[in-house]
């Protein structure tokens, strides 16, 4: 069909990405992201290395947290422990992929972080969803400690990682992924032990801490094992905003406080 030439054509909207593909690495777009949320206290709560050692660790951590929330604006986000480990070894057995190991272990942290909520009710804990980051400000505003699972959303769309079966990307890795998204300067992670070592302190006596630490140093070194998920070392490489990682002991009083006054007790891995 001939087009009428006294009707005005329809308009492209130009712009440097028509008809691209997206794929090129030669990107002349700017790209500074705005800083949504920097004030948030983005905070894990380990899995296995806190919640699973029930109220004699998790108790007198939230009497630490609570008076604090008047404060600080405090997201707490959840880590699985050994539950999630559980359904991990029992879908190995099973032959499952990535994807569905992804999808079940998410389940665990969510439902410790629904604990934590109730724990937290008559302070003002809410429990919130991945897609609930928009009510944030309407949470800090009343007052309230939002509580999320520190499980990133990928679940059968994990994407596949370099150790085996095992998804790459759990709980620590969505509390790095929050704090960036969010605008954080600095994400804080309450394990059990003072920080990073050189190996796993319960296995080896002779492992030194290590009080901070460039991430593609720490990759570099290649430890046996580390205290936080490897896929975060490579993420933090790349961050914008989220460029350190505090690790705090939350088994010993006052250090939660310390860190969220920005003291670096613990150890601080950063950008480098
Ligand atoms: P979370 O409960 O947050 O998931 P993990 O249990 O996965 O934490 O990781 C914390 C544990 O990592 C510590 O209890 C510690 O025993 C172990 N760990 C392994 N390697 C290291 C290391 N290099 N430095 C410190 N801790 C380590
Ligand atoms: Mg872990």
């Amino acid at each position: 069909m001939r087009s009428d030439p006294n009707v005005p054509q329809r308009r492209d909207i130009g712009g440097s990405l028509a008809g691209a593909t997206l794929t090129t690495a030669r990107n002349d777009m700017d790209y500074s992201p705005v800083a949504l949320m920097p004030d948030v206290k983005v905070i894990k709560v380990g899995g296995q290395s806190m919640l699973d050692r029930g109220r004699s660790a998790i108790f007198p951590l939230l009497d630490e947290l609570v008076p604090l929330k008047d404060k600080y604006q405090l997201l707490l986000c959840c880590g699985g422990g050994t539950r999630a480990r559980h359904i991990y070894s029992v879908a190995s057995e099973l032959e499952m992929p990535t994807g569905v190991l992804a999808a079940l272990g998410g389940y665990v942290p969510r439902q410790n972080a629904r604990m934590l909520q109730m724990l937290l009710a008559k302070h003002g804990g809410v429990f919130m969803l991945h897609d609930d980051f928009e009510k944030l400000p309407l949470y800090f505003k009343l007052g309230c400690i939002p509580i999320m699972t520190g499980m990133p959303p990928f679940g059968y769309w994990e994407k596949p990682g370099a150790g085996g079966r095992i998804p790459a990307n759990r709980t620590d890795a969505g509390v790095f992924l929050s704090a960036e998204v969010l605008g954080v300067k600095r994400a804080l992670f309450i394990k059990d032990e003072d920080g990073l070592f050189t190996d796993d302190p319960k296995k080896n006596p002779s492992a030194t801490h290590i009080e901070r630490i460039g991430a593609r140093e720490l990759l570099k070194r290649d430890l046996p094992d580390l205290i936080i998920e490897r896929v975060v070392l490579e993420y933090l490489t790349r961050a914008r905003y989220c460029t350190e990682l505090q690790i705090v002991n939350g088994l010993k009083r006052g250090l939660v406080t310390r860190a969220l006054e920005g003291e670096d007790v613990g150890t601080i891995i950063y950008k480098d």
